[in-house]
């Protein structure tokens, strides 16, 4: 098992990483585990380092000797040769270095690839329930900065941690051959040093998080304000300079910490310089009596020196490698998180298909309410500390009906009955508490979810279509159909005018969200997109606001072309809907309260005569009705 699970001790529903930062083991034997396909690579590149290492590590040997063996007794062309030799160890270093750092960087950029797509289809997997809650600019920074920044601290940590240890090991043990009692007090402030690190590594790491937070928070403002609908809303309440000023307050927000994180982090740096600056020091001042006393080589103290300056840079990093790979981790830990959340509609061991051909749809004593915060969703991803433990109320209560195959179902009831939650159960968007809902006798919980999305058909209220060209949006519902059989799909969804009038005809774009269609044509593109599918179950919701008088008639006809001889169930908002339909039910308070067809109904004189007096225009009194309702248009 790579990722934590929720509920375990790291990942939880509440955010405790929010509040009290602690990297988990399991996080560490998680990016460990990323690594793992890249071994042949990372082996070639441990090769390259520790031979890079050894060639920097001879050329303070080198001179060394040039200066002892050359330049003391005077020996020309000893000098020329070392020189040479420490020119092409030079050139051997630079070379080698150019080649591991490369691989160091494809290496992390292969797993922020590798990490991309699987966040990218787990996050598919996840139930409605999740995108509900979930703000956008959240999702979208973990996929983006926070998996970027966990591949490219990746490549350095991994150059920095391997590289640096063998470089110090080698050098400390080169120093130690040559003068162990200067390098020991070269070295003897170093521990401090160290401890400082830790201190300050701990501060930069929380520091690091909630930099991460506000820029997910400055993001989701972006993407929710610069959609077409968010920026719609914006601007019809003139919200522009107020909407400037949050955005103002949010970015300072990250500014703000991003200065206090270089600050924090500063004297850290400082304080390396100088303790290089002590240890030459004493090295000159020590070694340089020694020498002068005869009982060192020149050539020894500038070698020690040399390696001084080359051992100090690698240790000071390694010092800093704590504070790096905390903050790499914390990156991989951010996206873990998303991981380990469990999709809660999977198919089950032993899933069954829907069996094909014509539908009987069944709901059993179904009972549903939305699924709590904590079962769907994570802290961060809704921005708030802790997730909302209250529980959701109940919108269905007991529902039982039958429609059977080829059947028109019309729902009908007042808003927020729970009309659209209930079309939303037959395509499985969520899993009942109560009861079941069945598909020709399949519990839809004991059936594949690819065979479900391939039975059911819906076109909601603000049908989706993609920012791309009509042809796209159509290939969505069949991929690799021909031109004659999108032609036709839009004939029969009657929009293929519309379409041919178009400069580009099926070729045009269509904005984010459609919204370059007036509505009705979105409608009716959406209807084109279902009859391509051509499901055996139909749901639909017809729409009230999205309907101009002159393409009433036309939308009324594709809606009949896309119900005819399917098992159909349909958000009523028409009269003609409900009079054809076999079965209305009526819905209040997640309650069916009234079954049966038009007339009896209206003859009720119940909530739905009612509802048809407000909804459908349809007089009150039972003997108007009679007398009137079959020649009563829609509109
Ligand atoms: P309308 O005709 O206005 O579209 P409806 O009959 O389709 O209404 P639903 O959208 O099914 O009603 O909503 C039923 C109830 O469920 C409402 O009280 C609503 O607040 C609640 N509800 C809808 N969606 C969610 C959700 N994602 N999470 C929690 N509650 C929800």
């Amino acid at each position: 098992m790579i990722f934590p699970t929720p509920g375990g001790p790291a990942f939880g529903p509440r955010d405790d990483n929010a509040i009290k930062p602690k990297i988990s083991r399991r996080t560490v034997r998680a990016v460990l585990e990323l690594g793992r396909p890249y071994i042949g690579t990372l082996s070639f590149f441990l090769f390259l380092v520790v031979l890079q290492t050894a060639t920097s590590v001879v050329n303070p040997l080198v001179f060394r000797r040039l200066i002892d063996r050359g330049v003391v007794v005077g020996d020309e062309k000893e000098v020329i040769r070392m020189a040479l030799l420490a020119a092409a160890l030079s050139l051997a270093d630079t070379g080698l270095m150019f080649v591991h750092r490369y691989l160091a960087v494809k290496v992390g950029q292969d797993i922020v690839l590798d990490l991309r797509r699987k966040v990218f289809v787990h996050v598919q997997r996840m139930s409605l329930g999740f995108f509900n809650r979930t703000r956008t600019g959240a999702l979208v920074t973990r996929l983006n900065t926070d998996i970027s920044g966990a591949g490219s601290a990746f490549s350095n940590v991994l150059t920095a941690a391997v590289g640096n240890v063998l470089t110090v090991v080698f050098i400390l043990s080169a120093m130690f051959a040559l003068s162990w009692r200067l390098t020991l007090a070269a070295l003897v402030v170093m521990p401090i040093y160290m401890v400082a690190a830790g201190i300050i590594g701990r501060q930069l790491r929380e520091l690091t998080r909630a930099a991460f937070d506000r820029t997910s928070e400055m993001n989701h403002l972006m993407v929710e304000r610069f959609n077409v609908s968010g920026a719609t809303v914006m601007k019809i309440f003139g919200r522009a300079d107020e909407e400037s000023t949050i955005f103002g307050r949010l970015a300072q927000r990250v500014r703000d910490i991003n200065v206090h994180s270089a600050n924090v982090g500063r004297p850290l740096y400082a304080g390396g310089s100088l303790l290089v600056g002590l240890g030459v020091i004493i090295v000159y001042g020590w070694g340089g009596v020694l020498t002068v006393r005869g009982s060192m080589e020149i050539g020894t103290l500038v070698a020690l020196v040399g390696y001084l300056y080359r051992v100090y840079g690698p240790l000071l990093s390694l010092s800093n490698l704590q504070v790096d790979v905390l903050t790499t981790l914390v990156s991989f830990e951010r996206v873990f998180e998303v991981l380990a959340l469990k999709p809660t509609i999977t198919d089950r061991p032993g899933a069954v298909p829907v069996p094909a051909g014509p539908v009987r749809i069944e709901f059993d004593h179904v009972g549903f309410r939305y699924p709590t915060a904590t079962e769907v969703s994570l802290a961060s991803l809704e921005s708030v500390a802790v997730l909302s433990q209250h529980p959701e109320r109940d919108v269905l209560h007991d529902v039982s009906f039958v429609a059977e195959p080829g059947q028109l179902v019309a729902l009908v009831g007042p808003s927020g009955a729970g009309k659209s939650t209930l079309a939303q159960l037959i395509a499985r968007l969520y899993d009942v508490q109560a009861g079941s809902v069945r598909m020709n006798g399949v519990d839809l919980r004991d059936a594949t979810q690819d065979s479900i999305q391939g039975v059911v058909g819906m076109v909601m209220q603000d049908a989706h279509l993609f920012h791309d060209t009509l042809r796209a949006n159509l290939l969505y519902a069949k991929p690799g159909a021909s031109d004659a059989e999108l032609l036709a799909a839009l004939r029969d969804a009657q929009i293929l005018p519309t379409v041919e009038a178009l400069p580009q005809g099926i070729d045009t774009m269509v904005g984010e969200r459609g919204h370059r269609l007036s509505g009705g044509e979105r409608a009716r593109v959406s209807i084109a997109r279902l009859l391509l599918k051509a499901p055996a179950v139909v749901v639909l919701d017809e729409a009230t606001a999205h309907l101009d008088s002159e393409s009433e008639r036309a939308i009324q006809q594709a809606f009949q072309t896309a119900l005819a001889g399917r098992t159909s169930l349909v958000i009523a908002h028409r009269l003609s809907t409900v009079q054809h339909a076999d079965q209305i039910l009526v819905l209040d308070q997640g309650r069916i309260v009234e079954r049966g067809r038009h007339e009896e109904l209206l003859r009720a004189g119940k909530l739905y005569a009612q509802l048809c007096r407000t909804q459908f225009s349809v007089p009150a009194g039972p003997h108007e009705i009679e007398a009137r309702a079959p020649s009563v248009r829609a509109g």
